[in-house]
């Protein structure tokens, strides 16, 4: 891999109205075309990036790309589905070159108390949260370290903090994907490549309400743990995930940080 610079210090860094600017930069968000990971696309658009969007769904994908403008495009893709990645990743950088930016958000959430998750749900939540977010880590990552750049971005979850009842394989996934960014964040940092998470709080996307709507008391509890006493929007993460891909985050690597109106602050 390249070594980077050999300097021990940093340069000093551009104006600080350049640093956020993702301007020339090509990056990849699976599940981009509904909740977080849209807004994630349209922050990252707006930051000057051209977004590639992921999913199962085409006409999703369709209509989220209608709405972002052309810089944003898509590949249906199913993220578990493994032998695929290679190809997909190889397809997006033919396509449209070189990879900067990745950011996992594709995910699924499973509710039920734990006793009742069978070894094939708990298998589905792993392989969609945990084991396609290596394997593409894994495609991306074997790109971007010999041009020693890149950045990698995994969106977690309060889950992996805290003991939240009944999501126990959505947990498991998400506390497996917070120590990967670790170990990856030690491995790949010193060639150019940064892995940090974004851990998101309560979220109003359809995988927030499907959780809400199976248990009315949901809601007031969730708000009670969280200090701002309010739900987040979409567009919330999108900024987090513009600022750790940008410049201005160059020296934040192997961190999570919780966007949740103070949820991680305990309760
Ligand atoms: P959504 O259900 O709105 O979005 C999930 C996206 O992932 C969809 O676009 C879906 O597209 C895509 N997706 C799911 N499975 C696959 C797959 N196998 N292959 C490719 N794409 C897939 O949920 P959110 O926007 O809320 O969630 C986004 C991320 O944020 C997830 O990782 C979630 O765990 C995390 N998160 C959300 C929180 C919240 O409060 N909303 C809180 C904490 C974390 P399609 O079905 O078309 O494939």
């Amino acid at each position: 891999y390249s070594n980077g610079s050999a300097a021990a210090v940093l340069a000093p860094q551009a104006a600080p109205a350049n640093v956020f600017s993702l301007e020339g930069q090509l990056a990849l968000v699976t599940g981009g075309g509904t909740g977080i990971g849209l807004e994630i696309a349209r922050c990252m658009a707006t930051a000057g990036a051209t977004v590639i969007i992921t999913g199962r769904r085409e006409e999703v994908l369709r209509s989220a790309v209608a709405e972002l403008g052309e810089a944003v495009h898509y590949v249906v893709n199913d993220v578990t589905d493994l032998g695929a990645i290679d190809g997909l990743v190889a397809e997006v950088e033919a396509t449209y070159g070189p990879l900067d930016i990745l950011v996992n958000n594709a995910g699924i959430n499973l509710k039920k108390p734990a006793l009742e998750v069978s070894d094939e749900e708990f298998s589905r939540i792993l392989h969609t949260n945990l084991h396609s977010v290596f394997a593409l880590t894994r495609a991306c990552a074997s790109r971007m370290l010999p041009r020693g750049k890149g950045v990698i971005l995994m969106i977690s979850s309060m889950a992996a903090y805290y003991g939240i009842d009944r999501v126990v394989a959505y947990a498991a996934s998400k506390s497996a994907v917070e120590g990967m960014v670790k170990v990856l964040a030690s491995e790949f940092s010193a060639h150019g490549v940064r892995v940090n998470a974004i851990a998101p709080g309560f979220i109003e996307t359809a995988m927030s309400r499907t959780a809400m709507n199976s248990d009315p008391d949901r809601r007031d509890r969730a708000m009670r743990r969280t200090p701002m006493g309010k739900f987040g929007q979409p567009a919330d993460i999108g900024h987090a995930a513009v600022f750790l891909a940008s410049e201005a985050a160059r020296y934040i690597t192997g961190a999570s940080l919780p966007v949740d109106g103070g949820n991680s602050i305990g309760f």
